[in-house]
């Protein structure tokens, strides 16, 4: 018979309660620790309910950590009695955070003798438990292997990303800034399409039709900037500019929000000024960057 970890985990918002779930369907002994306790009245009876942090890391070999930021991780773990219950054991920090909120929750925990990784979820939560959601880990690649079994409940795709602490943190920033940037864009063009009563549903056909382009492009972006050679034979970046100032032109004289656009914009005409014209979009990275053409 397979012996399953003991897991506990601090936090029970939508995430963390989540995570309990999962691991409670996989049959492993769980302890859960919330600061505010009516959220952890739905895990009584499947669940040991913790009185503290302290209590909740000392039940179990694995300690999952998911609270709002990291602000509120170290109220939580930075205790005397928590470092004490958690010497030589795993805590896995799943709160979202920056790669240098990931080095200093390391600092800590290598100070007080307690295994350490950093994660991040890409994932909302009903996405929890499946094959094919992802969680990735940054840290002792030995360390992670110890408990894969164990981690891989939350999501079949999960793999380790890095030993350096900061890299699954790096990144969860990097992966977020274009969920953000695209759901904002979705929004915005959903805007032009209610302008011109464009039916929504078409316009959700579109998008869907645009994302494999999204991913060639960023396929192209990568090789690129691995080089520097930014010459192509798909599209220049005054085409692209171009394109742009109709987008900016559309919601101008639709009375539609234009900041993004023009945002957007403005990074393409740096770009220009830097000399890219001919060149592809990839080249965009230099003005984000601020450096002139290599
Ligand atoms: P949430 O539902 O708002 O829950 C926040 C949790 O943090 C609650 O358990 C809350 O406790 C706790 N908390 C906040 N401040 C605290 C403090 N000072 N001391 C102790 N506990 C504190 O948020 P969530 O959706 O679970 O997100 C948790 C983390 O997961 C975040 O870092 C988020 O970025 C990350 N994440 C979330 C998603 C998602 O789709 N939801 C996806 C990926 C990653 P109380 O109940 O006592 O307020």
């Amino acid at each position: 018979m397979s012996h399953k970890e003991t897991v506990s985990i601090v936090g029970l918002g939508q995430m963390g309660s989540a995570l309990a779930r999962a691991y409670i369907n996989a049959g492993h002994r769980v302890t859960v620790w919330n600061r505010t306790p009516s959220k952890a009245e739905p895990f009584q009876g499947q669940a040991k309910v913790a009185e503290t942090p302290a209590q909740a890391c000392s039940e179990s070999d694995l300690t999952i950590v998911v609270v709002s930021n990291y602000e509120a991780s170290d109220q939580v773990l930075h205790t005397p009695l928590v470092a004490q219950a958690a010497k030589g054991r795993t805590l896995v920090q799943l709160t979202s955070g920056t790669p240098n909120d990931a080095r200093s929750g390391a600092a800590w925990a290598s100070e007080h003798g307690i295994n350490y990784l950093d994660g991040c979820i890409l994932v909302y939560p009903s996405y929890i438990g499946r094959e094919e959601t992802a969680v990735l880990y940054s840290g002792s690649k030995g360390l992670y292997e110890r408990h894969a079994s164990t981690l891989r409940v939350l999501g079949g795709a999960s793999a380790h990303v890095g030993e350096p602490i900061g890299a699954a943190a790096t990144l969860d920033c990097a992966v977020l800034e274009c969920f953000y940037g695209a759901t904002l864009s979705f929004l915005h063009g959903a805007a032009i399409c209610a302008s011109e009563k464009f039916p929504l549903d078409a316009y959700r056909a579109g998008f869907q039709a645009i994302l494999p382009v999204i991913a060639i492009t960023a396929d192209m972006c990568t090789k690129m900037l691995a080089t520097g050679d930014f010459k192509g034979t798909d599209a220049t970046l005054d085409v692209h500019t171009g394109c742009l100032q109709h987008i900016v032109r559309v919601s101008q004289e639709n009375n539609v929000d234009r900041r993004i656009p023009e945002l957007i914009l403005s990074y393409f005409k740096r770009a220009l000024e830097l000399g890219h014209g001919t060149d592809e979009m990839a080249a965009v990275f230099n003005a984000i960057q601020n450096r002139p053409r290599g």
